[in-house]
């Protein structure tokens, strides 16, 4: 077995006891962020059975999606969005994450085309609500949400955020629990959703006992970036 393959063996495992600790028991995917990496270590994870794989950056995703067509990977993009690039995006993706402004969703919208299925997205949460860091606001959230369900060509599957970096578990739990709550408000709202993107390499654990449905983990899979 090559190392890629053992460490998402290794990861698959630790999601599963993650999951059937929490409360939901909710089933967790698994996208691996290849970003920095290159497009033969993910050839090796693909064969070892992985299917997900998340990106940051459009043109070096571009350059390994041509490198790696024969494969049925499904792509998603989770890096910064400026929005002259929004039309390759929705060409080249599957899954958007990191929606952060309304004008990046509705130029998203006119770029994908109807012969493709719906672009699923995630509105970028900014959770703690501080100025520097990206992400729509939580009074913002539900206005950003409403303006997507009305769009035929993309598909409002939930919420993603990156809370600040620690190692400490109790801090870890709390900011994914506030996380998790405006999940919860807005499927009482009504929104139609299933997906909370929280967890890397070294929260992931915590994220899915706060509700993750999707963890996106890089260098716990393929080591340190170039
Ligand atoms: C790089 C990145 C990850 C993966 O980070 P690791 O710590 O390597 O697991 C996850 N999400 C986003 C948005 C990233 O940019």
């Amino acid at each position: 077995m090559t190392i890629i393959a053992d460490s998402l063996q290794v990861i698959q495992e630790n999601i599963l006891n993650a999951s059937t600790m929490a409360s939901g028991q909710q089933n967790v995917t698994l996208l691996a962020v290849s970003k920095a990496q290159a497009a033969e270590k993910i050839r090796e994870a693909y064969d070892a059975g992985q299917i997900c794989f998340g990106e940051n950056y459009l043109q070096e995703a571009i350059t390994k999606q041509s490198l790696l067509e024969d494969c049925n990977i499904e792509w998603h993009f989770i890096g910064p969005i400026q929005s002259n690039k929004t039309a390759l995006i929705a060409k080249h993706f599957d899954w958007v994450h990191s929606v952060d402004r309304l004008k990046v969703v509705n130029r998203l919208a006119a770029a994908r085309t109807n012969d493709m299925p719906p672009l699923n997205l995630c509105i970028q949460i900014n959770s703690s609500d501080e100025a520097s860091k990206s992400g729509i606001s939580v009074q913002d959230v539900q206005h950003v949400a409403k303006a997507i369900t009305q769009l035929p060509t993309l598909k409002l599957r939930g919420i993603m955020a990156i809370p600040a970096p620690t190692l400490n578990i109790e801090t870890q739990h709390a900011q994914f629990k506030k996380v998790n709550d405006i999940f919860m408000q807005l499927k009482k709202d009504g929104f139609d959703i299933d997906t909370l993107s929280i967890g890397m390499s070294n929260d992931y654990v915590a994220a899915i006992q706060e509700g993750a449905t999707i963890v996106r983990i890089g260098s716990a899979i393929f080591g340190a970036r170039q």
